[in-house]
C-alpha cells in the first residue's frame, strides 16, 4: 500500500483528498522523462515556446475560479486572495512568455575575433514549494524556468498538493509537451530530498523554512548544484512620528494578518517612534478587533484559519495568554483558528520579537530616533521585507538604504510584483526571483570567442 498524503480543509478539518506520495524511485523516473522533454523544448523555436506558454496562461485564466475554490479548500485562503493567486499564475506565465524571444546574450569587443555570450538552459530544475502560497510560489520559479528552455519537476508541500496537480493537467491541456512540467507530491524528506541529491537535477529552487533551506544548500554543495532560496522573514514596519499616523495604523493590521500571517513578507515587527506610540496603539486597537475572521469561502472574510494543527500549536507556543496585547476574534470549534494578535510590552530580543512565528501575531516596539529605528529593524537574522512610514523624503531614502532587506516599501506594504525583483538579504534567502532578470536565473552563461585570424 503506497504512502498517501492527507489533505485537510483547514477551516473545517474535513478530508478534502488523499494523494499518493511520490517515492525516490518516482523522482528517478520523472527526471528521465523531464530530461527527454527538455531536449526537444530547448531545441524548439523561441516563438513556439512563447506561444505555448501564452496558451498555458490562457487555459489557467479559463480556470481561475476552479483553482481559487480548490485553494480555499486545501489551504484556507480567503476566496478573494485565492482568485488573485490563480490570476498571478496566469500573469507569471504571460510575463515569462514575453521573455523567451528577448533572452539574448551579449557581444563583447575583443581583439582578433568575435566574442559572444550564450544563455543556455540548465536542464531539469527542481522546485520545492511551501504551503503558504502554493500557486504563486510554484509559478515564480516554474514560469521563467520553462521560458528559459528548462524542464521542471515541482514538489508541492505535503498539505497543499491539489492546485499544483491541477496546474500540471492544465499545462498538458494547453499543449505543453508531456514530461516538461511534472508535479510530484510527496514528503519533503523523501521526494524533496531525492530531487536535491539527484545528479540529473541541475538546480533547486526552494521556498520554505530557513532550517530546511540551510540543509538543502549544504546538500547542493556536494554537486555544486545551483540553488535559489526564499526563506523566512521577520519584517519591520517602521512608523516615524512624522508619518500619516492614521494611514499607518489603518494599513498595519493586514500587513501582518493577510494569509493569517503565513507570509514570509509579513510586517510582524511594528516599530513606532515613542512620541506617537500611544496614539498609534489607540488607532490600532479597534482596527485589530474589527478584523473579520471566519469562513474563507465567504467574500466578506478578511482572515481565514492557519494551515494545520501543527502550525496552530507552533503559533500558540509563542503567545502565552499572560502576554499583554491586543487580541481580535476567531471562530470556536473545528478548524485551525487563531485570533489576530498584537503583543505589546515584550523585550526586543524575546523569541516572539525576533523569530518567525508564521501566524497572525505581531509585536509593537517603541524606538527613540532614526538611528534607533534602523538598529531595531536590522536586529534579526532575517532581511526579506520592510516598510517605512514617513512624510520626510530624505528620511525615506536614508532608511531605505539603511534597512538590510531585499524588498522595501515606503508608505505602503507592497512587496511582490511579478515584474520587480524579489528575494532576501542575510538568512532570508539567496538569489532573486521575479523581475526583469527572472529568466537568466535559469540559464548558464557560456562565453564563445571566435577567431578572425584563421
Ligand atoms: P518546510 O521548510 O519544512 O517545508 C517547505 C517545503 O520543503 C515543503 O515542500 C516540504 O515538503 C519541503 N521539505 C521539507 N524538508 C525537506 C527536505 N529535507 N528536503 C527537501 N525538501 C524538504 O516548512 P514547513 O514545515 O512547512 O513550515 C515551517 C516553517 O517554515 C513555518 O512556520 C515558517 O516559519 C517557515 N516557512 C516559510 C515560508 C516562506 O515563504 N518563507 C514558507 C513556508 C514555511
Amino acid at each position: 500500500m503506497p504512502h498517501h498524503l492527507l489533505v485537510l480543509n483547514p477551516a473545517t478539518e474535513d478530508v478534502v483528498a488523499t494523494v499518493p506520495a511520490a517515492t525516490a524511485e518516482d523522482v528517478d523516473a520523472a527526471v528521465v522523462r523531464a530530461a527527454a522533454a527538455q531536449r526537444g523544448w530547448a531545441a524548439a523555436a523561441p516563438a513556439d515556446r512563447a506561444r505555448l506558454l501564452r496558451r498555458f496562461a490562457a487555459v489557467v485564466d479559463d480556470h481561475i475560479e476552479e483553482l481559487a475554490r480548490l485553494e480555499v479548500r486545501e489551504a484556507g485562503h480567503t476566496v478573494g486572495n485565492a482568485r488573485w493567486e490563480a490570476g498571478n499564475v496566469r500573469d507569471l506565465l504571460d510575463f515569462a512568455a514575453g521573455g523567451v524571444e528577448r533572452l539574448s546574450g551579449r557581444q563583447i569587443p575583443v581583439p582578433g575575433g568575435l566574442d559572444i555570450t550564450l544563455l543556455e538552459p540548465l536542464g531539469v530544475v527542481g522546485v520545492i514549494a511551501p504551503w503558504n502560497f502554493p500557486m504563486p510560489i510554484a509559478a515564480w520559479a516554474t514560469a521563467p524556468a520553462l521560458a528559459a528552455g528548462n524542464a521542471v519537476i515541482l514538489k508541492p508541500a505535503e498539505t497543499t498538493p491539489l492546485t499544483a496537480l491541477r496546474l500540471a493537467e492544465l499545462a498538458l491541456e494547453a499543449g505543453l509537451p508531456e514530461g516538461l512540467l511534472q508535479v510530484l507530491p510527496g514528503e519533503g524528506a523523501v521526494a524533496g530530498d531525492a530531487l536535491v541529491v539527484h545528479p540529473g537535477v541541475a538546480k533547486i529552487v526552494f521556498t520554505g523554512s530557513t532550517k530546511v533551506g540551510k540543509s538543502i544548500m549544504a546538500k547542493c554543495a556536494d554537486q555544486v548544484k545551483r540553488v535559489t532560496l526564499e526563506l523566512g522573514g521577520k519584517s519591520p514596519n517602521i512608523v516615524f512620528a512624522d508619518a500619516d499616523i492614521e494611514a499607518a495604523a489603518a494599513a498595519a493590521p493586514m500587513a501582518f494578518l493577510d494569509n493569517s500571517g503565513q507570509d514570509c513578507c509579513a510586517r510582524t515587527r511594528i516599530l513606532v517612534q515613542r512620541s506617537v506610540y500611544d496614539r498609534f496603539l489607540e488607532l490600532l486597537t479597534p482596527a485589530i478587533e474589527e478584523i473579520v475572521v471566519g469562513d474563507p469561502a465567504d467574500e466578506r472574510t478578511q482572515m481565514g484559519p492557519l494551515i494545520s494543527r501543527a502550525q496552530l500549536d507552533r503559533v500558540r507556543g509563542y503567545v502565552p495568554d499572560s502576554l499583554p496585547g491586543i487580541r481580535g476574534k476567531a471562530p470556536e470549534g473545528p478548524g485551525f483558528w487563531f485570533p489576530p494578535t498584537v503583543l505589546t510590552g515584550v523585550a526586543e530580543d524575546a523569541p516572539c520579537a525576533v523569530e518567525e512565528i508564521f501566524g497572525p501575531v505581531a509585536v509593537v516596539l517603541p524606538f527613540e530616533d532614526e538611528a534607533d529605528a534602523i538598529r531595531l529593524a536590522n536586529a534579526t537574522p532575517y532581511g526579506l521585507s520592510g516598510s517605512i512610514w514617513t512624510r520626510d523624503v530624505g528620511r525615506a531614502v536614508r532608511a531605505s538604504r539603511a534597512v538590510r532587506a531585499g524588498n522595501l516599501s515606503v508608505n505602503s506594504h507592497s512587496s511582490v510584483r511579478y515584474w520587480t525583483p524579489f528575494g532576501g538579504y542575510k538568512q532570508s534567502g539567496l538569489g532573486r526571483e521575479l523581475g526583469p532578470d527572472a529568466l537568466t536565473a535559469f540559464t548558464e552563461t557560456k562565453n564563445v570567442f571566435i577567431s578572425t585570424e584563421a
